[in-house]
């Protein structure tokens, strides 16, 4: 029998997810946001239930080719452009479109060969001080594209730093949009500024136009001509702790489930696990779970992480080791059926994160929360050890 450790992906709850982000997006199209092997759970296994998406948003072109492969024959748009040449080549080819957001990705477009011009759009800086041209210098690159015979159309992008925060959050969301339609305000173009946090958290704000001294002449919505959805699709909350994915009506697309192997019972002054760093003051049943920093769970996930066995929610004890954690199963004495609940040993299921067979859902944000990280990032580094069912 393999470990058994196994990740599933729930393809019902992406498409309720889906229809949950276009509640908030309005006339909206929406990329479902697939980079990173769509947030670890495989751009294979979710494609079908992300149909109803408009396009598809990723960055690796090996990920662009696999949504082409499995049939998609809409727009495919690549988050970080080209990083050479022969991207633009294969951009031509599969018909993707892809961002710009620097002169040198002008210059390769210029000197592309193409009898298709390329979608493009392009990105500006608003505080964020990753990708894209500061407000200023926004104009010159889109006069340069807009003369450049490889470019068909030109949208404009920007991306929010704070969307996923109460105040000051809100205020940088707001000074993100005043610079970006202050810069734009009189370019033609498709818009796309909302990630989740955005959309869930602000989509009901207007996109002011700058006007003089603060007098808004249009209040076209915050959500645009696309929005650029990825976490919620999977069923996080992009702003945990501030909101919860059951709060924004958010399920999850992932359950991360192994079972118990082994059940100690620990006497009063014993310690747990390497380090010693949890001693039972009284007796306690301690559970092994097959799961471990080598699947992708945090090793930084402290004594009283939150951990379903059985359905039921209990906590992490002790350091996770490479293959094992170990969790509390309450006193010796509470072992029998006594609140309905079954006897925990060998074959005992443990959720990580999603959906227990119960029905009880553990958020992945909580046990990130607990391991000082996000969601997100527990979604990404599920091992390639682990199967998926
Ligand atoms: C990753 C990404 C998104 C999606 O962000 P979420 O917080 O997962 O919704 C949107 N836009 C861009 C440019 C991104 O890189």
């Amino acid at each position: 029998m393999p470990r058994p450790i196994v990740a599933t992906v729930h393809p019902e709850a992406i498409r309720t997810n889906l229809v949950r982000a276009r509640l908030s997006a309005g006339d909206a199209r929406l990329w479902a946001v697939v980079k990173a092997n769509a947030y670890g759970h495989g751009i294979e296994r979710v494609f079908d239930a992300m149909r109803s998406a408009d396009g598809f948003a990723l960055l690796d072109l090996d990920e662009a080719q696999r949504v082409r492969q499995l049939g998609w024959r809409g727009p495919v748009l690549l988050l970080e452009g080209a990083f050479e040449l022969r991207d633009l080549e294969l951009c031509s080819r599969l018909g993707l479109w892809h961002v710009v957001h620097c002169n040198e990705q002008i210059d390769m477009l210029a000197t592309h060969k193409t009898q298709v011009p390329h979608r493009v759009f392009l990105k500006m800086n608003t505080g964020m001080n990753r990708l894209g041209f500061r407000p200023a210098p926004f104009r010159a690159a889109w006069m340069r594209l807009n003369a450049l015979p490889q470019v068909e159309e030109i949208s404009l992008m920007t991306h929010f730093s704070d969307a996923d925060r109460p105040t000051p959050g809100h205020a940088a969301v707001a000074d993100q949009v005043a610079a970006f339609v202050a810069a734009t305000h009189d370019l033609p173009g498709e818009r796309s500024l909302c990630n989740s946090a955005a959309l869930l958290r602000h989509a009901q704000a207007g996109l002011t136009q700058s006007g003089s001294a603060g007098q808004s002449t249009s209040h076209a919505p915050l959500t645009a001509d696309w929005v650029r959805p990825g976490i919620a699709v999977y069923g996080g909350a992009p702003d945990h702790p501030h909101a919860t994915s059951a709060g924004w009506g958010l399920q999850p697309a992932m359950t991360l489930a192994s079972q118990l192997i082994a059940v100690q019972e620990v006497l009063p002054g014993e310690a747990v696990g390497y380090g010693s760093t949890f001693r039972a003051e009284r007796p306690i049943r301690i559970g092994v779970v097959a799961c471990g920093y080598a699947d992708g769970y945090p090793r930084h996930a402290p004594t009283g992480t939150p951990v379903l066995v059985g359905g039921v929610l209990t906590r992490v004890v002790g350091r996770v080791s490479m293959d094992m954690l170990t969790v509390d199963l309450g006193p010796p004495d509470d072992r029998h059926a006594s609140h309905g609940q079954p006897v925990y040993g060998p074959g005992t299921e443990v959720v990580l994160w999603g959906r227990s067979r119960t029905g009880t859902v553990l958020p992945v944000d909580e046990v990130a929360a607990a391991a000082g990280t996000i969601g997100y990032e527990l979604l990404c580094a599920v091992a390639p050890r682990v199967k998926f069912a």
